[in-house]
């Protein structure tokens, strides 16, 4: 891999070569998450805007010479990346928001924006000659690395949550993976995992601990700024929960900056949960230190206590100059009403989580009317149908008879 130079700590700034670790920086353990750093001169030799135009690979792998990994190494067949970017005009109508986009991620091939990343985690284990393995998620990132990893025949032993929604173990079971349903938090499920993939030497997925996962998430920024040829919106709004996708846009987006490809830096906008709100806190404090908290949202994917990768979500949202906000699961609820009901969007929780973020960041002046907003919806709301009922409401039940059918319109009529 002659353009990558090698693994840096966002602790201490000490680097190592790709052959000298595989996951964290031996001196700060578990929280010393490594970055990859690039030659940007090698790359800019097998990619540009012009070669791109022409290129005919729709996945992520059209950015091949921007991934940490072999030019020769084989992708996994499913199709993950090029997601439609929709420019959203009734929806953006009806808010006054003539530059209103919406980046459909739900539409990966196991509905969430995970596949990015696993995709990669995948090419990683067969280069390294890994069978098994190993994640702990709230449910997303285990579904994904599940289908992946059964398109290309690797085993994988999942750690989940236990509450997590019945649509995403499901997915798990279907694709084969091995599932242990832990009798705690995802906190607990994520630690748990560390120590048992540690004991079996399986190969580990996690978010934020494997340095490679957040390149495939910076894609997502790449087809962005891609899509909209090459002109970078104003904001970029995501759900955030461990932070490792907001961190790979704003990786995504340095990429871009030192390739020379966009003309101005996007401002990346964190949303959390009221209540999982660990970086929001950080960022309003201006620390890096994060406090943990007690997490409780409707939004599962973005529940979580001590964000794991913390510091890269934090430099993102500074480095671009953005923000972060919180909503409520009422807010997210609504959010998830207004995208299916005006866009034809259906979004999971915290798909849906940064469109409730730009609303209140209209209401709170953050974003201006006329800016070009790209809202990530990052999971598909099929995989929680439940919260999609809360958010939905109840359908008319009516007797297999005419009359009451005439009953039922006239009744919406009036109402
Ligand atoms: C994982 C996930 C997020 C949050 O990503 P983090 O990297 O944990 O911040 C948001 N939405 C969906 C649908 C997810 O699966
Ligand atoms: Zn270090």
């Amino acid at each position: 891999m002659k353009h990558v130079l090698g693994l840096k700590c966002v602790l201490c700034g000490q680097e190592y070569g790709v052959d000298e670790v595989l996951y964290v920086c031996p001196h700060h353990g578990d929280d010393g998450i490594l970055d990859v750093v690039y030659d940007y001169r090698e790359i800019a030799r097998h990619i540009d805007p012009v070669r791109l135009a022409s290129s005919q690979d729709f996945t992520i792998w059209r950015y091949k010479p921007l991934l940490p990994v072999k030019p020769e190494s084989p992708a996994p067949p499913l199709t993950v990346g090029w997601t439609p970017l929709y420019h959203a005009k009734r929806l953006g109508e009806k808010l006054g928001m003539p530059n209103l986009y919406i980046k459909d991620d739900g539409r990966q091939p196991t509905a969430s924006l995970k596949d990015r990343a696993s995709a990669v985690g995948i090419v990683k284990a067969m280069e390294l000659g890994k069978e098994v393995m190993s994640a702990a998620s709230t449910g997303n990132a285990a579904s994904s690395l599940a289908g992946l990893a059964a398109s290309v025949g690797l085993k994988c032993i999942i750690f989940v949550p236990k509450t997590a929604p019945q649509g995403k173990i499901a997915q798990l079971l279907i694709y084969g993976a091995t599932v242990l349903a832990v009798d705690g938090t995802y906190d607990q499920a994520f630690d748990l995992c560390l120590e048992a993939s540690k004991e079996y030497g399986w190969y580990i997925r996690n978010t934020a601990y494997n340095p490679y996962l957040s390149e495939g998430k910076k894609t997502a920024a790449y087809e962005i700024c891609e899509q909209l040829g090459w002109k970078a919106p104003d904001w970029i709004l995501v759900g955030v929960g461990d932070g490792c996708i907001i961190g790979g846009l704003g990786k995504g987006l340095r990429d871009l900056v030192s390739l020379g490809w966009i003309d101005k830096l996007p401002k990346l906008m964190g949303v959390q949960a009221e209540g999982s709100a660990a970086l929001y806190n950080a960022w309003k404090e201006g620390t890096e230190e994060v406090k943990p908290v007690e997490p409780h949202t409707i939004a599962d994917s973005i529940s979580v206590g001590m964000p794991r990768d913390r510091i890269k979500a934090l430099r993102a949202v500074r480095y671009t100059g953005g923000a972060f906000i919180t909503v409520s699961d009422e807010e997210i609820l609504e959010a998830m009403r207004l995208l299916g009901r005006e866009a034809g969007i259906f979004a999971e929780p915290a798909g849906a989580a940064p469109f409730a973020g730009l609303l209140k960041a209209r209401k709170e002046g953050l974003i201006g009317p006329e800016e070009k907003v790209v809202v990530l919806v990052t999971g598909n709301g099929l995989k929680d149908v439940g919260a999609a009922m809360k958010a939905a409401g109840n359908p008319i039940i009516v007797e297999p008879d005419i009359k009451a059918v005439r009953e039922a319109i006239s009744s919406l009529k009036g109402g």
